[in-house]
């Protein structure tokens, strides 16, 4: 289904219609000046770990479009889940990076389900909670970004390769208490078990370049330095990499090639940002309004083209960089499940000495 701005405002119109929408402006903590207080379409308060520039643009455009005014709060997604726990009454919508970090939220009892059919029709459902207490934004892919120079890609076409010992020396990856290596982690456990789990992660932290350090961009310094062969990142990390204004970034960027592992059996590990409802949300219509504006074509369409994610609509095309990074075949594991086996990954790195 296309679904353009045009349908947007029409079902924005169509259920401004049948509500009382001077409930949205109540009761909240944000800062609020009297205008704003006694305007009809009211705000919504976002919580968000997404700190990207595409985000502010997309939520300015919402407020043009709609009339909304969107109210921000950014921080790390752990601080924002106990900010919301603890006293986050004026929070309608929770945004974060990672499902381990949804599923975390889910569990701790601040998200609702989403009630709303365009939601649903639009997210495909192993990318949405079992019960839609959250649901995807974009994707991306836990990848090997290698040499050029110096690796030939056929001979590295699984995770499972990582743990060859002649990659001794050559792995470079950041530590183990991030959650898109511990996601990365839960879907290694979900395909095999944990005892293959713990072997595969000890075979990866034999071949370590060095002890774990850094975020996925310094992994790909380190082989465009010369100083490893592969690095584990997510996909959009090589696009912030190669359109930086920095020139050794631009250049770090160029050095490397992308692995999307396992492409002749279970697929490349998907994760994603992702978006839930507060439990108590003050403005509950205007957050399901503002999330379903998210995933928009046209949204969608600049999630890919400013920030390299993968759009989570399907039939959506994403940005020209990411299709020149070709196709590939991606994990068919519901993404709850990963988030579920958070803990156990969790463990598994502690007991393979991945720090
Ligand atoms: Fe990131």
């Amino acid at each position: 289904m296309k679904y353009t701005f045009g349908i947007f405002c029409m079902a924005l119109f169509l259920s401004s219609c049948g509500s009382n929408t001077t409930e949205n402006s109540e009761e909240t903590t944000a800062p609020l000046n009297q205008e704003e207080a006694t305007n009809d379409v009211g705000i919504v308060t976002v919580y968000s770990h997404r700190h990207y520039d595409v985000d502010k643009k997309i939520f300015t455009d919402f407020e043009e479009k709609t009339g909304i005014k969107v109210m921000v709060k950014e921080d790390k997604a752990s601080k924002l889940i106990e900010l919301i726990a603890q006293k986050g009454d004026d929070a309608d919508v929770l945004i974060t990076v990672d499902v381990a970090r949804l599923e975390q939220a889910r569990e701790k009892g601040i998200l609702q389900p989403i009630e709303s059919e365009v939601i649903t029709g639009r997210v495909p459902d192993k990318f949405r909670g079992s019960e839609n207490h959250w649901i995807g934004l974009t994707k991306r892919y836990r990848v090997l970004a290698y040499s050029k120079e110096r690796v030939d890609p056929e001979e590295l076409t699984t995770y499972e390769d990582l743990t060859d010992e002649k990659w001794m020396g050559k792995i470079a990856v950041r530590s183990s208490d991030n959650t898109y290596n511990q996601s990365l982690m839960a879907s290694i456990i979900a395909n095999s078990n944990q005892d293959e789990a713990t072997k595969w992660a000890k075979g990866v932290v034999s071949n370590f370049c060095r002890s774990p350090k850094g975020n996925d961009r310094d992994q790909v310094k380190e082989v465009a330095a010369g100083r490893a062969d592969i690095a584990i990142i997510n996909t959009y990390y090589l696009g912030k990499l190669l359109n930086s204004e920095n020139q050794a970034e631009v250049d770090a960027g160029n050095a490397v090639g992308l692995v999307f592992p396992n492409y002749e059996d279970r697929g490349a590990h998907v994760n994603i940002s992702g978006a839930g409802v507060c439990t108590n949300a003050p403005n509950k219509e205007n957050a399901v309004k503002l999330i379903e504006y998210l995933l928009s074509d046209e949204v969608q369409a600049m999630y890919s083209a400013a920030n390299y994610e993968y759009p989570v609509v399907e039939g959506v095309e994403s940005s020209e960089l990411l299709q020149s990074w070709g196709t590939f075949k991606e994990d068919d594991l519901p993404l709850e499940e990963i988030g579920k086996l958070n803990s156990t990954a969790i463990a598994v790195f502690a007991a393979s000495g991945w720090e």
